[in-house]
């Protein structure tokens, strides 16, 4: 079982030069490959092999005008002729649009690093080149602080680490190969209702609440949207002609506006994996989720912000792998299951329930019960025929 983990950095000024240095070869490499490869493809050539690329680039290095590229690390600039390489096989195979350039204002800076020679302690990671002394002092820049100690583990292979900007921080992720458990679940199996009001509702009787009404998302939120107004404002101010004209506070606001929007997800997502984290450690047999599509149809212009902000198919996703590695089957209710209109004493079906009436009062048996929790209930139920079908 292979997880990517991410970990933010902590780079000195020194190490933050490097990084960005770095990145900028990436593109500039990657940019050559997608131009020569452009090149043979206008001349109605088909395809230069990556080995043949990477041998045109080491001859590249060896020119006056091109030495700077050996200040970087062979392995920044072959996997980026690598990546453009394989952006054009994917072309070939008709599952991506033309390959594009890499812009350097629009495209998120990164690079790889080699994944054998990447190395990790608990507390740094170490980068390849960016000192090739030897003394030790001179050493130290090679070592990035990690934001947390520990996440990654010492000592195990590791896949595919990349180290990328995203306005504010770098980050690095790393794919870990870990051995599968066999240890299988027996708890009772769970059905859980994902909604607006809360963002899960649990058969077992657990509820989660939706983050987005606490009052430090509201306040957030005030922010952002007051910022935004200000920025908005302001561009307009400096309109000079048809050209928009940034001054330094501008981009001062403009970062800090990044900020509290990134801030916002990161409470999301937090609370996203707490959540998804505390279903699965609760260790049940399976999993019961209502089919996605049921959710897109209740998108109209006032609910599909709600579901955005909810980030629904992130719970799906996070609740979708978590549930592999802990061997808890997971079930996709068919989407034409009736999951909320649906008694779960007698199994009537009601099909006038509007979406406004949230207890749900059957008229065959007077069965009255919250309308989540019952197809929460439902879709316990259902996952338990599932399985008996197979079984
Ligand atoms: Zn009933």
């Amino acid at each position: 079982m292979k997880k990517s983990i991410k970990v933010m950095l902590l780079p000195n000024n020194k190490q933050k030069t490097k990084l960005f240095q770095y990145a900028n070869t990436a593109r500039f490499a990657y940019n050559w490959a997608i131009a020569r490869e452009q090149e043979k493809y206008k001349n109605g050539n088909k395809f230069i092999s990556d080995n043949d690329l990477r041998k045109e680039f080491t001859e590249l290095k060896k020119t006056e005008e091109y030495q700077w590229l050996n200040n970087i690390s062979n392995n920044v600039t072959k996997q980026a002729i690598k990546d453009a390489c394989n952006t054009y096989k994917r072309f070939f195979k008709g599952q991506c649009k033309y390959p594009k350039f890499k812009n350097r204002k629009k495209s998120i800076p990164s690079f790889y690093q080699d994944n054998i020679k990447i190395k990790f302690s608990n507390t740094h990671v170490k980068v390849e080149g960016f000192s090739e002394s030897k003394k030790q002092n001179k050493q130290k820049i090679n070592w990035i602080k990690l934001a947390e100690k520990k996440r990654i583990p010492t000592n195990c292979k590791y896949t595919n680490p990349r180290i990328t900007f995203d306005g504010l921080n770098w980050w690095i992720s790393v794919g870990i190969e870990y051995e599968n458990s066999n240890v299988i679940p027996t708890n009772q199996g769970v059905g859980i209702d994902l909604g607006i009001k809360d963002l899960a509702i649990c058969s077992d009787g657990n509820t989660y609440k939706n983050i987005n009404k606490t009052s430090i998302i509201k306040k957030l939120k005030r922010k952002e949207r007051r910022l935004q107004r200000s920025i908005s404002r302001k561009y307009i101010q400096n309109k000079k002609g048809e050209k928009y004209c940034k001054t330094s506070n501008n981009i001062k606001s403009e970062k800090e506006l990044l900020k509290i929007k990134k801030r916002l997800t990161n409470i999301r997502h937090n609370y996203l994996h707490q959540t998804t984290t505390e279903i699965i450690n609760r260790k049940p047999m399976f999993i019961v989720l209502e089919d996605l599509a049921v959710m897109n149809m209740m998108k109209n212009k006032h609910l599909s912000k709600a579901i955005q902000e909810q980030c629904l198919y992130e719970f799906y996703r996070q609740i979708q792998y978590k549930s592999e590695w802990n061997n808890i089957k997971f079930i996709e209710a068919d989407r034409y299951f009736p999951s909320s209109k649906t008694c779960s004493e007698c199994g009537y079906i009601n099909k006038n329930l509007k979406l406004s009436d949230r207890i749900y009062i059957c008229p065959e048996c007077g069965n009255k019960i919250d309308r989540d929790y019952q197809a929460s209930l439902n879709l316990e139920k259902y996952g338990e025929n599932v399985l008996k079908s197979i079984a």
